[in-house]
């Protein structure tokens, strides 16, 4: 696993819990308002942790911190995901997982070994749809495959958005929220332009008004159980 980024202390990434954030790098999205540039383009990252020293930093905190989100980049395209996992959970930590959903047989697999507490998993847009400004090829399946195996497995669990065109409009929305209906929580975020993976990409694109933004809360809010804005 290629560590790339340690945040010490969040109170904001697990929900209620305190927790650390562990940043994987690499990623095979290219969403264009990434905010982690330096984990997913070539070349790796500027800063590379060392496993078993982040491993002895999270086992120095047992009694501190409630928790260990695993981030990325996109933390199911490491194959050794599950052992680093194996060794968090014996510290007694609850462990979080976001991802993009593209890696459902890595995902499953976390599920059924209780290896992941609460998972969020970002929807980017219609799945039929992510190619080519999203991703390179089709992972249309693939998504569909990881929101199922998220909604059948009884683990806490958020699906998000972020709002901005082209990806998302009122039918867009409609499709996903069919995609994911009965989830515990769906998060639409406002999207926010700094420091993103492809400025000159948002120059030719308008962003969605906060009135456009509530409009798809009342929509999503007839399919999930709960549905919030988070707005920066
Ligand atoms: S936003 Fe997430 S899925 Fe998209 S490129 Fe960045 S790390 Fe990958």
């Amino acid at each position: 696993m290629i560590i790339g980024g340690l945040n010490k202390c969040s109170l904001i990434d697990y929900p209620g819990k305190i927790g650390a954030v562990v940043f994987t790098y690499g990623c095979n999205l290219t969403c264009p308002y990434c905010h982690n540039a330096g984990l997913v383009t070539d070349g790796g990252p500027e800063d590379r942790y060392d496993t078993d020293e982040v491993l002895d930093f999270l086992k120095s905190r047992v009694g501190r911190l409630d928790a260990v989100v695993v981030s990325g980049g996109e933390p199911c395209l490491h194959n050794d995901l599950a052992e680093f996992l194996v060794q968090v959970k014996a510290m007694g930590y609850l462990v979080k997982l976001d991802t993009n959903g593209s890696r459902p047989t890595m995902l499953k697999s976390l599920l059924e070994q209780k290896l992941v507490d609460y998972v969020a998993m970002d929807i980017k847009g219609d799945p039929a749809a992510y190619v080519p400004h999203l991703s390179k090829r089709s992972f249309e399946a693939e998504i569909r495959e990881s929101v199922s195996a998220i909604l059948t497995s009884g683990i806490p669990h958020e699906f998000r958005t972020t709002c901005t065109s082209p990806f998302i409009d009122e039918a867009v929305l409609e499709t996903i929220t069919r995609m994911i209906e009965g989830a515990e929580l769906y998060a639409l975020q406002e999207f926010n332009p700094k420091h993103t993976l492809n400025p000159g990409f948002f120059q030719e694109h308008e962003g969605i008004s906060p009135d456009l933004l509530e409009r798809f809360k009342v929509v999503a809010e007839g399919k999930v159980r709960r549905c919030v804005l988070r707005t920066t």
